[in-house]
């Protein structure tokens, strides 16, 4: 059995209304994912996290280490694709390439060999999980808290356990949001914030004491990820739990983010750090150190049911009778791409998302859908 064919798809459309957070405004959804096929007809599909153009150029640089070798050999093919981008790129946009095509020749594997990609990581420690709603993103608006208030209404109506909101704009005006979005959502509901590393330690810290009393599930890159010590400082500050990871690459990097005591849930996106196959040795150096993981997860069902499956085979620290059931990032910002691309589509019963038991991702893609968002390279 060999790899015939690797298909880059860069797909985009452009967003009715703009909205934005800490860093930057989203007006258009531009994603890479990538198609993998055998010679005897079998295919795979993987997505890739980050710029949707340079994605596609690295998977490109890879594609001739992949045609006329075995799929079911992954971790090989996966060293193989990671020595070829040590030199130049240790870490970032490389390794997200390196990701998709890790995607889809798991997708590929459990087609081949009839089996869910959970169970052949090792196994199902559970059959469900908590998605949280990410969203209450900012937008240009004359009353903000009024909309925000109403959009996490909605989360809730819609039966999901936990909400996760933006912070970032100030420190004043965060209070008031969280503030707000706290009342609007009542005690039962967890939140987190999440302020894409728009601070510096001491307005996080200020930040940090000032909503404490808002019960916060965790804060997330508080921080620059440049500033490994003051990750570790803020922990020491508050009483809120610390989140990151999300700007962090393959094993080496988050081996420096625990090295250095910065987090008390790492948060590895599946589709740029290095894929499923990195993801799980990233989980095997956090579980060392007892540290949670919640992956980010950003795109289509593609990476959503990669992170499904991953978070069906990550280990509970500790082990008892009841663990606690985990969370998966569920991005309910406007996105028509992730809501045609897969089917079955996604749904959440009485707060909780079933791991699919399909081969592979358990996800069909349709390729009218590609065709109709297929997008001129921008590169
Ligand atoms: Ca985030």
């Amino acid at each position: 059995m060999k790899i015939t064919k690797v298909e880059t798809f860069v797909l985009s459309n452009q967003l009715k209304e703009t909205f934005f957070f800490s860093q930057w405004t989203y007006s258009e959804r531009r994603i890479c994912v990538v198609k993998i096929t055998t010679d005897e007809g079998v295919s795979g599909w993987g997505e890739g996290y980050g710029p949707a153009d340079v994605i596609k150029a690295g998977i490109n640089l890879v594609t001739p280490l992949l045609i006329g070798e075995n799929p079911l050999e992954n971790e090989t093919l996966w060293h193989t694709m990671y020595r070829k981008t040590l030199d130049f790129a240790r870490r970032g946009v490389l390794a997200a390439s390196i990701s998709a095509v890790d995607v889809a020749l798991w997708d590929l594997k459990g087609k081949l060999l009839n089996q869910p990609v959970s169970v052949l990581m090792g196994g199902q420690h559970r059959k469900r999980v908590v998605p949280y709603a990410t969203g209450l993103y900012f937008s240009e608006s004359d009353n903000l808290i009024a909309k925000l208030v109403t959009e996490a209404k909605t989360y809730v109506e819609q039966g999901f356990k936990a909400v996760k909101m933006k912070v970032g704009l100030s420190v004043s005006q965060d209070i008031k949001m969280v503030k707000a979005v706290r009342e609007a959502i009542g005690n039962d509901i967890a939140l987190m914030i999440d302020s894409n590393h728009a601070y510096s330690l001491r307005e996080a810290i200020e930040l940090s004491r000032a909503v404490e009393r808002y019960d916060i599930g965790w804060f997330e890159e508080p921080v620059s990820p440049e500033y490994y010590h003051h990750y570790k400082e803020l922990r020491t500050k508050t009483t809120i739990p610390i989140a990151g990871g999300e700007c962090e690459y393959l094993r080496y990097g988050f081996q420096t983010l625990l090295e250095n005591d910065c987090v008390d849930i790492l948060q590895v996106d599946i589709c740029g750090a290095g894929g499923l196959s990195e993801a799980k040795r990233i989980s095997t150096l956090a579980n060392t150190r007892g540290i949670e993981i919640v992956p980010h997860v950003w795109g289509t069902g593609i990476a959503f049911h990669a992170a499904l499956h991953f978070i069906a085979n990550l280990e509970p620290i500790p082990g008892r009778l009841y663990p606690p059931d985990m969370y998966i990032e569920y991005d309910r910002t406007k996105n028509d791409i992730r809501e045609s691309l897969t089917s079955p589509s996604i749904e959440m019963k009485n707060g909780f998302i079933d791991i699919p038991q399909r081969p592979g991702l358990g996800i069909d893609v349709d390729e009218e859908v590609i065709r109709n968002f297929s997008s001129e390279i921008l590169i």
